[in-house]
């Protein structure tokens, strides 16, 4: 038998009711926040992420699905989406129809990670992007966003994490001062942290190994060095998240992967998944537009992981959603009776009430079950003397009631249902 591929999984129907609840949650929220949807295609040119992800990151050194196609060109399965939001934006000017630009998306990404709980190889995100505006009541937004879908879908145990990266150039100023901080202990260090040591220097701060969290227990701060515009910023957005009622921390510690990033960055963190406990990460990234090709125009978003976020829901048991009800089940008393039944169903499904029957021949005892089973409010009953007489019964599924109809008045029926 041929199997799911590892890191894959299978939304069953079971669990369907959750995702669509999350996702309605996820439209009305960014919707109440004026943000459009966009949908980008699934795979692009492996430059494309190579270039906005940055060379050094994980993302792009070891997980990328690429391929390529039957005519020789480089693809990949999209990692994240901020990269094709942004190459759609350019491709479209999007900037030239309206000065600023909010977007969000939802969607599975694919990385090639190694799969534990929360961490697939195919997974589904939703984020937002604000394009064209370097305000931080934006980059509070993302946030506030971010923190009201967590807390719709009941989650309590989150933290939200932000810290800033200031602009470039004073993180380039910053950045010697922590290589020459690492210096005398570089020998100490993890043979992944001294690749970051020359490819990515910040990243030295997301290492679990204790060797490498020792030396970066003293290590000097982004924070302390950051320039008067990036402090004000920063201060204004820790100001708007105040305002909105969203509980944060400041972690001077938190520097994300991408290269792209200036100013704030964020993480909101749950204590109810494990290990794998970032839900969401996200932060500015002035840099990004231009580098891929478009104006200097600055954006700033986020996304979030829906697994986890789920499995959060679960294990905190945050909400609850109603069975799932079926207006109407037809049950036939006897054979012979399949076309009335059939066409009586569509009737009513046509006029929007949602509606079964039996395919199998079962018995009506065998009927009655399933329509328990399916938690039918109504069952119809077709045959026996009832329709000899031209009648069709009725009955209310959670009192018991019966009632009966001409068996032509399917008005009447359909009035009693609704
Ligand atoms: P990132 O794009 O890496 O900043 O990730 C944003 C969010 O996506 C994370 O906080 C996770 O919730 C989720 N995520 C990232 N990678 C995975 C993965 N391999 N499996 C499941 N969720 C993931």
């Amino acid at each position: 038998m041929i199997k799911s591929v590892a890191g894959t999984r299978d939304i069953l129907p079971a669990d369907i009711a959750k995702w669509k609840h999350l996702q309605s949650i996820v439209d009305s929220v960014f919707g109440n926040f004026n943000y459009k949807e966009i949908r980008t295609p699934i795979f692009e040119e492996t430059a494309l992420f190579a270039r906005s992800i940055g060379e050094a990151t994980d993302i792009v050194s070891k997980e990328m699905y690429t391929f390529l196609d039957r005519s020789g060109e480089s693809l990949t399965l999209r990692p994240e989406m901020t990269a094709g939001v942004v190459r759609a934006f350019i491709e479209y000017s999007l900037d030239k129809k309206q000065n600023l630009n909010k977007l969000y998306y939802i969607g599975p990404m694919f990385r090639q990670e190694r799969p534990q709980a929360g961490r697939f190889r195919q997974f589904y995100q939703f984020g937002a992007e604000a394009l064209g505006g370097n305000d931080p009541l934006l980059d509070a937004e993302m946030i506030t966003m971010a923190y009201d879908i967590l807390a719709q879908l009941g989650l309590k145990k989150l933290w939200v994490k932000i810290n800033s990266l200031g602009v470039p150039s004073s993180r380039e100023k910053y950045k010697n001062i922590l290589r020459q901080y690492l210096q005398p202990y570089f020998e100490k260090l993890t043979a992944e942290s001294k690749k970051r040591f020359d490819t990515n220097i910040l990243r030295l701060f997301d290492s679990k190994e204790e060797t490498d969290l020792m030396i970066m227990e003293n290590a000097p701060l982004l924070i302390e060095y950051l320039d008067d515009e990036s402090l004000e910023h920063f201060e204004k957005v820790k100001q708007a998240l105040l305002a909105a009622g969203v509980p944060f921390e400041v972690n001077s510690k938190l520097v994300r992967g991408l290269d792209y990033y200036t100013n704030t960055t964020f993480e909101i963190v749950s204590g109810s998944v494990g290990s794998q406990s970032a839900l969401c990460g996200g932060g500015r990234y002035n840099g990004l537009v231009k580098e891929l090709g478009g104006n200097d125009i600055p954006g700033v978003g986020f996304a979030a992981g829906i697994e986890r976020i789920l499995l959060a829901c679960e294990n905190e048991k945050s909400f609850a959603l109603e069975d799932e009800k079926l207006d109407l089940f037809i049950v036939s008393i006897e054979k012979g009776l399949e076309n009335f039944a059939y066409r009586t169903a569509i009737q009513f499904r046509r006029k929007g009430l949602s509606v079964d029957l039996d395919y199998l021949s079962r018995s009506v005892k065998a009927q009655m079950r399933e329509a328990n089973r399916i938690n039918a409010k109504y069952v119809l009953l077709i045959g026996g003397e009832e329709f000899e007489k031209g009648e069709i019964v009725l009955k209310n599924m959670i009192n018991g009631e019966q009632k009966n109809f001409a068996k032509d008045d399917l008005e009447k029926i359909f009035l009693s249902i609704r």
